[in-house]
């Protein structure tokens, strides 16, 4: 298991209520794609690290700050030779590589240099291991997951893990026989809780409660659910999956939260929130259960305990 687990990112957890809940511009969607597309790449790397055999340390999804400066390690993997920071590329396509640039073949378009990204995330690594005193030696890898991924002339020796070198990658790891020491441990608990989640809003398009859909939303596939059994669980017809009244509801609770974070979370507004398909005397008993209430009678809402 993960030292730090990966959660899906904020924005994307944004996009994905709004992609349900409102008709996006072809360009959002397509943004929306793009995201999707990038974290299973991460979901699907984080798999390939599972299976590390050399004694390790992952760290998941970074966000981290170095002099009022912003970097963002995709997976950073602690072994007693290196620290590996990993950019993690699900690209697919053919792709070329000219002039320090990277294209796509089709469009023969420029696109986002993963190289650049990677270089900047290493030396604004390279100082905050400065800042907290520590001396470890830092290796920086582009990976490219998707098979269906080529990318022509790519530059030698410049960390480009292409999908055809990820068994070698992974078995040169594996040769690391050392064991972690204090250091590597003392580290990774100091650097662990400096991640701080990205709240902002940047590239989400704007929204506000009137635009959205009212309703449940399936966990599993994202249609809106309006079937019950027994008033204790739902049940999606599109994917034939159930999932627990009472997780539906607090999943509902935690969505109207994240996009409205202003409102305070009350029986009848999710209620609401939920198209009225939950009966408020249900939601109100699993919020005394589950959430923390706060005021009383008519006054009463609910906290999510931190
Ligand atoms: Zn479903």
């Amino acid at each position: 298991m993960a030292f730090k687990e990966r959660d899906k990112p904020f924005r994307l957890l944004m996009m994905e209520s709004l992609a349900h809940r409102m008709d996006l511009s072809r360009e959002d969607r397509s943004k929306y794609a793009s995201w999707v597309k990038g974290y299973n790449g991460e979901v699907e790397f984080d798999s390939i690290m599972e299976q590390l055999k050399c004694e390790n340390l992952v760290l998941n999804d970074l966000y981290l700050n170095v002099r009022g400066k912003r970097f963002q390690i995709d997976t950073l993997l602690i072994t007693a030779k290196n620290l590996y920071i990993y950019e993690v590329k699900n690209f697919a396509g053919e792709y070329y590589y000219e002039n320090e640039k990277m294209y796509f073949g089709r469009t023969k378009k420029e696109v986002f240099d993963p190289l650049y990204q990677i270089n900047h995330a290493e030396s604004a690594l390279r100082q905050l291991l400065d800042q907290m005193g520590y001396n470890l030696g830092i290796k920086k890898f582009i990976v490219f997951v998707n098979r269906n991924f080529t990318l022509f002339q790519a530059p030698l020796n410049s960390g480009m893990v292409l999908p055809g070198m990820l068994t070698s990658h992974f078995s040169m790891i594996n040769d690391i026989s050392d064991r972690l020491n204090q250091t590597h441990f003392r580290f990774a608990k100091e650097i662990k809780p400096m991640h701080m989640e990205d709240f902002t809003l940047h590239n989400v398009p704007f929204y506000e409660d009137k635009l959205l859909k009212k309703g449940i939303i399936c966990f599993y596939c994202g249609s809106f659910i309006d079937c019950f059994i027994n008033n204790r669980t739902c049940f999606c017809k599109s994917c034939n999956k159930k999932e627990l009244i009472s997780k539906t509801v607090i999943r509902h609770a935690q969505e109207y939260k994240r996009l409205f974070p202003e409102q305070r979370i009350t029986t009848s507004a999710i209620a609401k929130w939920c198209d009225h398909q939950v009966a408020p005397s249900r939601i109100r008993y699993i919020f005394n259960q589950q959430l923390i209430a706060k005021g009383t009678g008519r006054w009463r809402y609910y906290e999510f305990s931190s």
